[in-house]
């Protein structure tokens, strides 16, 4: 391990924040997590973080990015009753994807899994785990202000906080600003007189609508129900099984869609496109609680990695570098990567971290960015460019999913790829083109002996 320094301040406790402060925890003495909200004794919602009332998945790959920060969590989160679905368990999920309804006979060996607890039942976790590290701090109830710099401004040099009217300053060797979409940065950096940092938006003008329910155990066979949006129809669902019996079920709309913001309304929202057993199970469960809604205005990447200078003392870290629209359920995932990103700059040497920690996060921030956009621009009602590049990606989707309808192996290997957990360049690998090929030609087959055969339309003679 290399000792960096005294003191880091992360600023945000929500789990950008907390995964920061993880891996900051092994390079300075002590690590301080400031927080505005004060904070619930475990799980809890919490006005900083409003998406703590919606559909949040947990990734494989960052599900085991987690697992190493903090060894043992996901056995906890099992024992503890929270619902894990292994890539190719196909018979534990109901998918549609791009109008494509995701086969679900058929075997392949299985993967690693992805989890669902709640929101909140995850970050209290988290926050747990990380409260055992005898060098970390977490300040809550104390908002951070004004950051403070050398008189050059070369560095920055720690964070103004207040709490009750009270004001402190809290002067640090490295200040992480991860407080969310909103974090204030480029402005921090412009009035330093660094300028601010190229942004990528794309809007997609998403909203949710979200009902924690109960459903008695053995009601449903999945665990997971999703349907995506799809060109034309720019609405879906998602139904999870969470920790405690509970399930979340949520209705949303992409560009500018709204759903209702009642139970009943929801139902209607969703039924043309959500198997008839699963609109039975909700319409017979239990709500937990009112519904919530979330307005989600634009996916937004912050590109610190293309600064020509940047204030030593200083790095940005998960949504406050990379937003994504959140029905791909990736912000958590990145955000774990991204910590394990730090780890490595961090041990590696103590100079140029900024530089080399955003240099090394355009990886999985890119990866998921790619994925996300790509996705919505394959609906055309989502506004923005389509150079040849994403027409075509979108349309080799567009056969794979077609493919997944039956082939399990094509299914499970898209699924690793959009989970994060393979190279999205084994989405060209020969042997799965081949597959995708032979799927669509069978389908196709099948659609004209289909019509060939179907006389049902022709004129009486
Ligand atoms: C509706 C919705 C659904 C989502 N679903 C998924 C999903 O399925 N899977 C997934 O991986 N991700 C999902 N995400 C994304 C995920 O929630 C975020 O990526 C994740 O929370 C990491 O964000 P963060 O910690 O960087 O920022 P945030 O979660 O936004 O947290 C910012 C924190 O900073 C604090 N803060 C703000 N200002 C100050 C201040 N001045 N002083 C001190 N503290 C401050 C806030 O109180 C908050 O705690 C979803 C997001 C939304 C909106």
């Amino acid at each position: 391990m290399n000792r960096i320094g005294d003191r880091a301040v992360v600023l945000g406790g929500s789990m950008g924040g907390l995964l920061a402060a993880r891996a900051l925890a092994e390079f300075y003495d002590t690590v301080t997590v400031v927080e505005r909200d004060v904070l619930p004794a475990g799980a809890g919602n919490r006005r900083g973080v409003p998406q703590g009332y919606h559909a949040h998945l947990l990734l494989a790959s960052g599900a085991q990015a987690m697992d190493e920060l903090f060894p043992g969590l996901l056995d906890d989160l099992v024992s503890d009753g929270v619902p894990r679905i292994a890539y190719g368990d196909m018979a534990g999920i109901h998918l549609t994807l791009g109008g494509h309804t995701f086969g679900r006979g058929g075997s392949v060996r299985k993967g690693p899994p992805t989890y669902m607890p709640s929101r909140p039942f995850l970050e209290g976790r988290v926050r747990s785990r990380l409260r055992g590290f005898p060098n970390v701090t977490i300040l809550d109830g104390h908002g951070a202000g004004e950051l403070t710099a050398t008189a050059d401004r070369r560095r920055v040099t720690g964070v103004h906080v207040g709490s009750g009217g009270r004001a402190r300053t809290l002067t640090a060797d490295l200040v992480v600003d991860a407080r969310g979409r909103g974090a204030r940065t480029p402005a921090v950096l412009e009035g330093l007189g660094y300028g601010r940092p190229e942004e990528e938006r794309l809007v997609v003008h998403v909203a949710y609508s979200s009902q924690l329910l109960r459903i008695p155990p053995g009601t449903l066979r999945e665990k997971l129900v999703f349907a995506g949006a799809q060109p034309g129809r720019p609405t879906g669902m998602g139904l999870l099984a969470c920790e405690n019996d509970t399930w979340m079920f949520t209705a949303s709309g992409t560009a500018g869609r709204e759903p209702p913001s009642d139970l009943t309304g929801m139902i209607g929202f969703v039924e043309q496109f959500t198997p008839r057993h699963v609109i039975d199970a909700i319409r017979g469960a239990e709500p937990v609680g009112p519904v919530a809604r979330h307005r989600y205005p634009s996916s937004q990447w912050r590109h610190y990695e293309r600064m020509s200078r940047f204030p030593d003392g200083l790095l940005v870290f998960g949504d406050a570098i990379c937003s994504f629209n959140p029905v791909y359920g990736q912000g958590m995932t990145v955000a774990a990567l991204e910590a394990h990103a730090l780890r490595k700059c961090l041990d590696r040497s103590d100079s140029g971290v900024a530089s080399r920690f955003f240099r090394a996060s355009v990886r999985p921030v890119g990866t998921a960015w790619k994925f996300a956009i790509g996705s919505d621009l394959a609906l055309p009602e989502v506004e923005g460019p389509r150079p040849w590049g994403v027409r075509i990606g979108n349309a080799y989707v567009d056969r794979i999913l077609a493919a997944a309808e039956t082939d399990p192996a094509v299914a499970d290997r898209f699924l690793r790829i959009s989970g994060l957990y393979d190279p999205p360049l084994t989405l060209a690998h020969p042997a799965l083109v081949a597959r995708v090929c032979a799927a669509n030609v069978r389908r196709r087959r099948s659609t004209s002996n289909a019509e060939r055969y179907d006389t049902s339309a022709a004129p009486a003679r």
